[in-house]
């Protein structure tokens, strides 16, 4: 574990920065946490609201089955303890965008408890220096509905959509440092949502958000009173946050002022946060148990489906990639960051070893090089995304095959992956039609070496004296001489034996 240095210099000295995360990240399921109502996004306003979810008076919320399982399968994956007996709460408030006048969530017995998330100080470090971000727990709850304030010039509109949808909030512990290990943080939360399957992960949708809670210090010193700025929808945007807000704080501090502890918000046009009211305490929302229902209790066998239903994790897979595929540290979290590209590798990886009739780990170099120095590449220059990729992982294998047996070079191979991206053909087919075929013909080589060394005799005596950088020189111009085309491994051979 490294220790982050991140400080604030003020006026007066050092600052260091602490900063915990409460995430609300949408529960993926078809219903909401208690009634059958739909969940999908961008669906037409008050048009998936049952008459639980509107509130209607007799009303009774049944807990949904999958919402629970899903914020359980979250919680053995941040490797939480799960707590086999739990129950819900009313927290008390007027809004007028909850018609139940309080929200069903859970303060004194949440689902799960204290878990922890590994993040990566920095994807570049080959040491990869890694950081234990500690979670308190995680509760599940109801979101409220959403008001509009841009439909009618005098009055605002309740959209009840959203009203009683699933949320799971996973507390973290005030365990970061710097706004880098806070982003750091986010994503890999992101990413491990994302393998779940349990949340996904659109923050610009809203399925998750982050209040962010920043104070300063003194290295070594107690913590400080903390700000929570809501409701914040992006990486980017948290780490600005903490930025402006640690330093609002030094600044007020240091200018004979005192941080009170109070709501904020994000403004993202300008960067900035300003107040938004004082900060409530629990005892302000009366808290107490939802006499409509009964105490969660889990059994042995659901928590046995839940482990069981969980995928292979990002850092397991991480793990996996570096020592069994013997792929870099940097390639293996790019790889892993996102579980729809690491189920693309995956599959260009079986479908290189069933081309090239070796095992994964043989090809999974030249894949993963090939997957995030080409591929990724020439799709944004397309602006497309992995998933809309015309070129699939069958298609690539045979790309890389024609790479791996020789028949072309890695720079002819970027033309042909661009002739692929075009037209849609096959790469064999391009290679043919185009006449891409490497020259590996020692007899054709040799006579274009002969060429070029003799036009460039005094070179060649440079050489001899010991100007052996000169090298490149001679490859250069024996590939030129054969269009590109020619193997560069017999190039360099025959270029030596020629050269003495
Ligand atoms: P509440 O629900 O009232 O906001 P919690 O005790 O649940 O209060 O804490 C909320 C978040 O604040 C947690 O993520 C925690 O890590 C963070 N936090 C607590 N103390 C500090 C502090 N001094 N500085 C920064 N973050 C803090
Ligand atoms: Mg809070």
């Amino acid at each position: 574990m490294t220790e982050s240095t991140y400080r604030i210099q003020g006026a007066t000295g050092d600052w260091e920065v602490v900063i915990g995360l409460e995430v609300h990240a949408q529960v993926t399921s078809n219903s909401k946490l208690f009634s059958g109502s739909a969940t999908a996004f961008g669906a037409e306003p008050n048009s998936q609201v049952s008459l639980v979810d509107a509130a209607m008076p007799g009303m009774l919320p049944v807990p949904n089955r999958e919402c629970i399982r899903q914020a359980v399968r979250t919680g053995l994956a941040i490797n939480a303890q799960i707590n086999k007996w739990s129950r819900f709460d009313r927290k008390n408030y007027f809004y007028a965008d909850l018609p139940q006048g309080y929200q069903i969530s859970q303060l004194y017995h949440p689902l799960v408890g204290e878990g922890s998330i590994e993040i990566q100080l920095d994807e570049k470090d080959p040491e990869g220096s890694t950081k234990t971000i500690g979670i308190e727990r995680i509760h599940v709850e109801q979101d409220a509905g959403k008001l509009m304030h841009d439909q009618h010039p005098t009055m605002s509109y309740v959209d009840l959509n959203r009203s009683g949808v699933a949320l799971m909030e996973i507390v973290s512990r005030p365990d970061m440092r710097s706004p880098a290990e806070a982003g750091a943080y986010l994503s890999k939360l992101r990413t491990i949502l994302r393998y779940v399957g349990s949340c996904d992960g659109n923050m610009d949708q809203g399925s998750m958000r982050a209040d962010v809670n920043v104070s300063v210090r003194r290295p070594g010193e107690p913590f400080g009173t903390r700000t929570e700025t809501k409701n914040v929808n992006s990486v980017r945007f948290v780490m600005q946050t903490i930025e402006h807000e640690a330093n609002r704080q030094v600044d007020l501090i240091e200018s004979g002022g005192k941080v009170v502890q109070e709501t904020r918000l994000f403004d993202p046009n300008t960067g900035s946060t300003r107040s938004m009211r004082s900060k409530e305490d629990a005892h302000d929302y009366r808290y107490f148990p939802d006499p409509d229902l009964l105490p969660l209790e889990l059994d042995d066998a659901f928590l046995e489906e839940c482990r069981n239903s969980l995928p292979e994790l990002p850092d397991a897979k991480r793990h996996r990639y570096e020592h069994d595929l013997g792929l870099s540290p940097y390639n293996a979290g790019v790889l892993t960051a996102d579980v729809d590209t690491a189920r693309w590798f995956e599959l260009l990886l079986g479908e290189c070893a069933k081309a090239q009739g070796k095992q994964p780990a043989e090809v999974a170099r030249q894949a993963a090089n090939w997957l995030i120095s080409e591929l990724f590449g020439a799709l944004n220059k397309l602006g497309k995304s992995l998933e809309e990729s015309p070129v699939t992982p069958e298609k690539a294998a045979e790309l890389l095959a024609l790479i791996g047996i020789g028949t072309i070079s890695g720079s002819i191979a970027k033309q042909v992956l661009e002739i692929m991206l075009e037209t849609g053909n096959g790469a064999a087919v391009i290679v043919e039609r185009e006449g891409l075929k490497q020259e590996s013909d020692s007899g054709a080589i040799e006579a274009a070496v002969d060429q070029v060394l003799a036009g460039n005799a005094d070179k060649v005596e440079q050489y001899r004296g010991g100007k052996v950088a000169l090298f490149g020189f001679f490859v250069g111009q024996t590939m030129k001489a054969m269009q590109g085309k020619a193997n560069p491994q017999v190039v360099n051979e025959i270029l030596k034996s020629k050269l003495g």
